[in-house]
């Protein structure tokens, strides 16, 4: 805790998803401008923000374990004059704001995530009720409370990004989703798609590679969805958008995530094929592999549009890896549905998944759906899909080894000397490197492939690369 007068330190913890990792940058960017300094720990801080993801079961139970924690914090502050302000932005803050006001009042903060550019009004309201409590006076209400989807976009209304890590940067370019899956929350949390103008992008992206990014993963939660409006009223597609800034110096990898298999149009799949820094893996989430399942799912695709995209994706780039997202055991999920699930992993052959088992998120369709598949049936399934993936997965690394790929390198390894880093097909590779290669695309040679990663050697010194490459 800060000594008076000495700088205010903000905590920010992160649930969940790449988006919330984004968010949570632009939130420090938003405190450092107001002062605040990075702590390392809730310990050590004035503000804690618990950033918080609602797409897994049991996600706001963990959420008020950590406030339980930080109330004890809180507590034994005030108990010698000094105080800690606890906010929580993100998902479950979205959804389950009211609740989680009432059940934990040491909240001083909720805020959605689409609104946390108003945080330092948010913190000034905080500050304001705070010395009321100070001077004995009673609050009214429980705590600070910003959940609405203001009408303004928040993107006009944050600093310029700092987030660059290791050579490596999110940039939000779309959010929110109107595809109502069954099974999911974020168009009740995230709200309406909404893509970003081109142009502050195009800026965005400039100020990162300037700041050191040379890869840049676009995100949004149906960000192949993406429809920016350009400077002459035109609507960008995501492909014409990755032709612009793959037109930036300097910039050597894109990425995107997460895409959705209805829009996947043939300028998508065009630009795979012919931008470079455009890295060859995409995750493309299917969630089942029955069409009936699909259907309960309201995912308005079917097995065979995942399976045409995968082999025309594989046209125009041979070397594309795939991966995709599972849930396994939604309502009404049959054996027979679950083996045409099996069979397109086997199809399309993945190389990487995520997959989970069904659980009911609050204010979904799914939630009341009859035909709940029984705990054991899911997990049973969930094992046999797993030991599929993981050999698939295996596979894939196996099938790299004994090439040399460039691979970025983001931080230091577990052992001394170890460096860690991705090849363009996002595996993980370790390899004995020095300190300065992260940040850096090295040239590696893949000498053993793992379940989850790679073991890699250096096989050219970044700045032969570089001249390599020249
Ligand atoms: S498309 Fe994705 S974000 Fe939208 S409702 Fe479906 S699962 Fe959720």
């Amino acid at each position: 805790m800060t000594a008076q007068g000495a700088q205010r330190q903000v905590f920010i913890r992160t649930y969940g998803c790449q988006m919330n990792v984004y968010d949570s940058d632009r939130m420090a960017d938003l405190l450092l401008r107001l002062g605040y300094a990075l702590a390392p720990s809730p310990e050590q801080a004035d503000l804690v923000v618990l950033n918080t993801c609602h797409i897994r079961e049991h996600a706001s139970e963990k959420v008020y374990s950590e406030l339980g924690r930080l109330r004890d914090i809180k507590v034994e502050r005030r108990s010698t004059g000094g105080d800690l302000t606890i906010a929580v932005a993100g998902c479950v803050a979205q959804a389950e704001g009211g609740e989680i006001a009432k059940r934990q009042p040491a909240v001083d903060i909720l805020v959605g995530p689409q609104a946390y550019h108003r945080l330092p009004q948010l913190l000034a309201e905080a500050e304001r009720r705070a010395a009321i409590r100070k001077a004995g006076k009673r609050l009214p209400g429980a705590g600070v409370l910003d959940t609405e989807f203001p009408v303004e976009s928040k993107f006009d209304h944050l600093p310029a990004p700092h987030g660059v890590r290791a050579g490596s940067a999110f940039l939000s370019i779309q959010e929110g989703c109107d595809k109502f899956c069954t099974f999911c929350v974020v168009p009740y949390t995230r709200g309406a798609e909404y893509s970003r103008p081109v142009a502050p992008v195009l800026a965005e992206a400039r100020q990162l590679v300037a700041a050191g990014a040379i890869e840049i993963t676009l995100l949004g939660q149906n960000v192949n969805a993406y429809h920016g409006e350009a400077d002459d009223g035109s609507a960008w597609s995501l492909a014409r958008l990755i032709r612009a800034l793959a037109e930036i110096d300097g910039l050597a990898r894109l990425r995107y995530t997460t895409s959705h298999p209805r829009d996947v149009g043939d300028d998508l799949i065009a630009v795979h094929g012919e931008v470079p820094v455009l890295m060859p893996y995409l995750h493309l989430p299917v969630q089942s592999g029955s069409d009936r399942i699909l259907e309960a799912m309201n995912r308005r695709h079917g097995r065979d549009l995942f399976r045409r995209l995968a082999d025309r994706l594989r046209e125009v780039r041979p070397d594309m890896a795939l991966s995709s997202d599972f849930i396994v055991g939604f309502p009404g999920e049959r054996d027979a549905d679950f083996d045409d699930t099996m069979r397109l992993i086997e199809e399309v052959c993945l190389a990487s998944a995520f997959s989970f088992k069904y659980s009911r998120r609050p204010g979904t369709p799914g939630w009341a759906m009859a035909d709940q598949v029984p705990e054991n049936v899911k997990a049973a399934r969930l094992a046999a899909m797993q030991a599929l993936l993981g050999r698939q997965a295996h596979n894939f690394n196996l099938s790299k080894v004994g090439e040399t790929v460039p691979v970025l390198y983001a931080e230091a390894g577990r052992r001394p000397g170890q460096i860690v880093g991705k090849t363009p097909w996002l595996q993980s590779v370790y390899a004995e490197g020095l300190g300065r290669m992260v940040g850096q695309i090295v040239e590696t040679r893949l000498v053993e492939g793992h379940a989850n990663s790679l073991a890699g050697e250096i096989a050219l010194q970044p700045e032969r690369a570089r001249e390599a490459a020249a």
